[in-house]
């Protein structure tokens, strides 16, 4: 073939972060077939739908089989219906946007790398560590890219202060995957003022928003005074309502954002909007009985959190997270790399995390645990860590230093 490659490509690891992870679990499920893997790695929901949307789909999908209910192409923003409901989701919090300043999508994931299309060759301010899906879509258009340390010293929530006044096109995630930190609204006033002076946009991921435990924590950074001039926000049914499998998300963007039109364009062209039955399925997601059913299902979520911290507690081991978010996001002592202590805890204890380089350069030495897990796996799995922590412990050597 003689056609060129986008050679960018070679800019990224070979492999994504998770599809490495399940190369070893497979390894290692071969090596050892009768272990049972517990699985506190990929941050995939494992509580079923809520009855109401698996309900609401059901219908949806048998009107579709009729004349007089089948459904085309639909409206590429969304379903208006649902934007209503996403604009009044945004209400109830005092967060004042129209519909039509939302766009209903697949999933978060697909937005954070599309919108990559509407920029030019700015330079990029991404907090490390972070969801990948930033850095790597960025890097496949050849951008520059700048690194904002999160780290025990700021609490993993790093500032703009030391940026240059200079444009930036700045992602930020809060609650923050994998570290679980969440900005204040000091925090993100800080970063929106920044942009304000610089002309800087911010990207502003809220997927685990509905995680956070503390009102006087922002949920979007449209919480913020001056957010609409500079700022946009991605977020997901995903982690919110157990959609990972659904798929459906929204993306905002206020009107007075040039970036509205643009998103449009661009969504029109390349986009034909998320399936009608995901869409009635979300719609049932942020109706009552639906945002009980999820307050539940995070519950859930957030004890099996309270169990992984409270061992770890225990233990005297480091963390951050776990409170505003399903992640725990561990300090690995005695200069361990990240996934060699994943194969270490893979073949002694069978129990997967993910190991933080995968989500940057400060991500070394450090490892997340997801709370999305079922609570008798959560149970075993603090059983075998204390089991093999007890072992070293008597060995008088530490649980972590690989012998
Ligand atoms: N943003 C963050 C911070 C995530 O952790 C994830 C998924 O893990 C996503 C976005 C992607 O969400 P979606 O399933 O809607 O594509």
């Amino acid at each position: 073939m003689k056609i060129k490659f986008n050679d960018n490509f070679d800019k990224i690891p070979q492999n994504y972060l998770f599809s490495e992870i399940a190369r070893r679990v497979d390894e290692q499920k071969r090596k050892n077939p009768s272990k049972k893997i517990i699985s506190l790695g990929i941050g995939d929901v494992t509580r079923p739908l809520p009855k109401c949307v698996s309900s609401a789909m059901s219908r949806a999908a048998a009107q579709m089989s009729t004349r007089e209910g089948f459904r085309g192409y639909g409206d590429t923003r969304g379903l208006p219906e649902l934007l209503n409901s996403v604009a009044e989701y945004y209400k109830k919090r005092g967060v004042l946007l129209s519909p039509d300043e939302f766009f209903i999508s697949d999933g978060a994931k697909s937005d954070l790398g599309n919108l990559c299309d509407l920029f030019d060759d700015n330079e990029i301010v991404i907090c490390d560590p972070v969801y990948p899906v930033y850095l790597d879509s960025n890097l496949m258009s050849n951008r520059k890219i700048r690194f904002l340390s999160a780290n025990r010293s700021n609490n993993f929530l790093p500032s703009p202060q030391n940026l240059p006044k200079k444009p930036f096109v700045i992602y930020l995630c809060s609650p923050n995957n994998p570290t679980g930190a969440v900005f204040s609204r000091e925090n993100l006033q800080d970063f929106v003022d920044f942009a304000l002076e610089s002309g800087s946009l911010v990207i502003f991921d809220a997927a685990y928003e509905s995680f956070i435990s503390d009102n006087t924590l922002p949920h979007s950074i449209f919480e913020i005074d001056g957010a609409r001039e500079c700022a946009i926000e991605v977020c997901s049914f995903s982690k919110m309502a157990g959609f990972t499998g659904v798929r459906c998300g929204w993306t905002a963007i206020p009107h007075s954002s040039p970036l509205n039109k643009l998103w449009c364009r661009r969504q029109a062209t390349k986009f034909n909007g998320a399936s009608y039955i995901s869409q009635i399925g979300a719609l049932a997601a942020l109706s009552p009985e639906g945002l009980t059913e999820n307050a539940k299902n995070i519950a859930y979520y957030m004890e099996n959190a309270r169990i992984l911290a409270d061992f770890l507690t225990k233990k005297g081991i480091f963390y951050c997270g776990g409170v505003h978010a399903p992640y725990l996001w561990i300090e690995i002592p005695h200069a361990q790399s990240s996934w060699d202590f994943f194969d270490f805890l893979l073949t002694k204890t069978g129990v997967i995390g993910t190991p933080g380089a995968g989500f940057g350069r400060c991500g070394e030495g450090h490892f997340r645990l997801s709370s999305f897990a079922d609570r008798t796996d959560v149970f075993e799995a603090v059983e075998r860590l204390n089991d093999l922590f007890n072992s070293y412990k008597e060995k008088n050597c530490h649980f972590f230093e690989k012998k």
